[in-house]
């Protein structure tokens, strides 16, 4: 049964959207942090103390795992889990075996950044 309301599908999709803007973007975020920690690091990785551009990647680092890992790591297994629904079909958005969430569902092919299915006008 699809859900065709263009209203209701708007109000479930904008929903859906920032569900997957946490997930997808977490781990673009803590890699940062990583990255910016492995050139700060350079060739002196037993410091003790941080400087002005370690502040550059210990600050993003540290927000992002209190402010956005847990909801990231519940969001993504709700996704995986099928616990998440399509706002279109009711079934499960993505697979289990997904990197990031992809934009359309998987079953029937509702993007959610459009807020269309492949073929509808
Ligand atoms: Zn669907």
């Amino acid at each position: 049964m699809y859900c065709r309301d263009p209203a209701v599908l708007a109000r479930l999709s904008r929903r859906m959207r920032w569900y997957r803007k946490i997930v997808n973007v977490f781990p673009i975020f803590v890699l940062c942090g990583f990255a910016f920690g492995f050139i700060s690091c350079g060739g002196h990785l037993c410091r003790k103390n941080l400087g002005v551009f370690d502040l550059l990647w210990v600050v993003p680092l540290v927000l992002a795992a209190f402010f956005l890992g847990l909801p990231a790591v519940i969001l993504s297994g709700l996704f995986r889990n099928g616990r998440l629904k399509c706002p279109c079909c009711g079934e499960a958005f993505t697979g289990f075996w997904t990197l990031v969430v992809p934009k359309e569902c998987a079953s029937c092919g509702f993007s959610l950044v459009s807020e269309h299915r492949k073929g509808d006008f």
